[in-house]
């Protein structure tokens, strides 16, 4: 029994550091992606053709959009592009308020915080989260998961996952929504107390993802519930899952982020 005391005392403090430092990423991490269209040229398509979900589109006037609410971050446009246009930054803050913030042809980035009063309000100090999976592949929900244990542990940040919907703040959908979620999708919604707050969470609820065209899958949530936040990746980070829901919740917990994402002061 007292080598168990010891081993514990010993372990110290293992919860991460995150959100009150920048998170620690791994190398390979791809997070926002930055453009540089001046440099596309005018006869080239080789991103577009070798994106395998159609996230790239060429645009009449030069250049191209990056819907991020499609994309799967596998990076093959970032080799394939020769011009050096396309570049995946190490910024994980890939969350947005509005669908077409993630319609990206520059390398712009700013911070946001929850912009509606009421959001800011109702869930500005604690958030009871439902998570609801609509099919997908599992790997959303395993990174927003791991932010219930020792090393996220979320419940520090007074953010919550509840079992029953009538409990709920917000319902965190990932997955493409199966034709056989739909119905569990809408009765879990209506379940909710209003007002009942919307996160798509992953690239599938936002647009079907990898499911995309599927007969058997909605392409994402849009068409049924309009989700208060877009969170693409597939899967997100749990840094960009956790930076996502403070947002949501109107909560700037460190410093501000500069404009290509990092903090701009050292800790
Ligand atoms: S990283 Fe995104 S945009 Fe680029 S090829 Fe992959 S899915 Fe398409
Ligand atoms: S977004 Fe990617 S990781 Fe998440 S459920 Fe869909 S396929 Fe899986």
């Amino acid at each position: 029994m007292l080598d168990v005391i010891k081993s514990r005392l010993l372990q110290g403090y293992r919860t991460g550091k995150f959100p009150y430092q920048a998170p620690k990423l791994p190398a390979r991490f791809r997070g926002l992606p930055l453009l540089d269209n001046a440099k596309c040229s005018a006869d080239c398509r080789a991103c577009e053709q070798i994106c395998p979900v159609g996230a790239i589109q060429k645009r009449a006037e030069g250049g191209i959009v990056l819907d991020c609410g499609k994309c799967i971050f596998c990076g093959k446009c970032e080799t394939a592009c020769e011009a050096g246009v396309i570049r995946f930054s190490s910024n994980h803050d890939l969350a947005v308020f509005e669908r077409e913030r993630l319609l990206r042809s520059d390398s712009s980035y700013s911070y946001e915080l929850q912009p509606r009063d009421l959001v800011r309000r109702l869930c500005g100090r604690s958030l009871k989260i439902r998570q609801l999976s609509a099919a997908g592949c599992g790997a959303c929900e395993l990174d927003f998961n791991v932010l219930n244990t020792l090393a996220w542990d979320m419940a520090r940040l007074h953010i919550q996952v509840v079992a029953s919907p009538r409990h709920a703040d917000c319902l965190l959908v990932t997955g493409p929504l199966s034709k056989n979620m739909l119905l569990a999708l809408k009765k879990t919604y209506l379940s909710m107390p209003e007002p009942a707050f919307v996160i798509a969470c992953g690239t599938c609820p936002i647009s079907g993802g990898i499911f995309a065209g599927s007969e058997a899958v909605c392409d994402g949530i849009e068409e049924t519930l309009k989700p208060d936040m877009y969170l693409p990746g597939c899967p997100p980070h749990p840094a960009s899952i956790l930076e996502a829901l403070l947002r949501f919740m109107g909560r700037q917990t460190r410093p501000v982020l500069d404009t290509k994402g990092e903090d701009t002061k050292p800790h």
